[in-house]
Parts: structure tokens; sequence; C-alpha cells
């Protein structure tokens, strides 16, 4: 099993939109994200499908049991906001919203103790 905490948790990809400029999709030249993965947010901006809002928002793209085993089904094609939002912790810094999306889903937040030497993603 991998050390590493995010593929043991998933909960940012279902706690908040993933909205982005729709030119990181494959419609435009040099897009990586499957423009039928997302749907429109306005003239300028699409997100990633079961992202938009509501009360059950999860990443149609996640897959597993958050918490467990979760993970993102396109990982070399996610979009920006999923590139920014950093685990807390791994680079020596708080994240606000990875401590909030997993507090939501009744994870405790990550803490430095959580990347052990050699942990940290590549
Ligand atoms: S960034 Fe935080 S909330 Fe998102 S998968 Fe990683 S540990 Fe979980
Ligand atoms: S595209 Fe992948 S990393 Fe981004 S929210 Fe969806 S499952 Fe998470």
């Amino acid at each position: 099993m991998s050390s590493h905490p995010c593929l043991r948790c998933g909960a940012c990809c279902a706690f908040f939109r993933v909205a982005f400029h729709w030119s990181e999709t494959d419609a435009c030249a040099g897009g990586l994200t499957p423009q039928g993965l997302t749907e429109p947010l306005d003239p300028h901006r699409v997100v990633m499908r079961g992202t938009y809002g509501g009360t059950a928002v999860r990443c149609e793209q996640l897959r597993g049991q958050i918490g467990r085993d979760a993970h993102c089904g396109i990982y070399a094609l996610r979009p920006s906001p999923c590139h920014a939002l950093q685990p807390a912790w791994e680079q020596g810094a708080p994240s606000p919203q990875c401590d909030k999306a997993r507090v939501a889903h009744g994870l405790a937040p990550l803490t430095p103790a959580d990347w052990p030497a050699g942990a940290g993603a590549a």
C-alpha cells in the first residue's frame, strides 16, 4: 500500500467545486482534461462533473472509498485546481482546504507526522 496520505483519503475530491477555464480541456489545443468529463459553469469556465454543487459533491472521476482507498481516475489529466490543492504539511506548510475537506468527511487533519521521510509525492 502506498504511504501517500492522499491515496487513503480523497476528501477534497468530494467537497469542493472543481472549476477551471475551458481551455484546460481537450476541446482546446494543448488542453488535457477530457471535455466530456466536465460540464459548463459559465461562458469561460467548466466544472468537473459531480462537483457542481448541492449536498452530494463528489467528482465522478474519484475512484474508491473516501478515507480508505480513494484515488483519481484521471490523475495525469486532472485540471489545475487539483494540482493546486496541496496536502497539509507535505511541503512543510498547513493547508486549510485539505483540513476542511478531511474534517467534513470525518477524517483527522494531517500533521507533520503523516509525512515520514520519503513519503512525499513525487
Ligand atoms: S489533499 Fe488533503 S483532502 Fe485532498 S486527498 Fe490529499 S489528504 Fe485528502
Ligand atoms: S479530477 Fe481527480 S483529482 Fe480532480 S477532483 Fe476529480 S478525482 Fe479529484
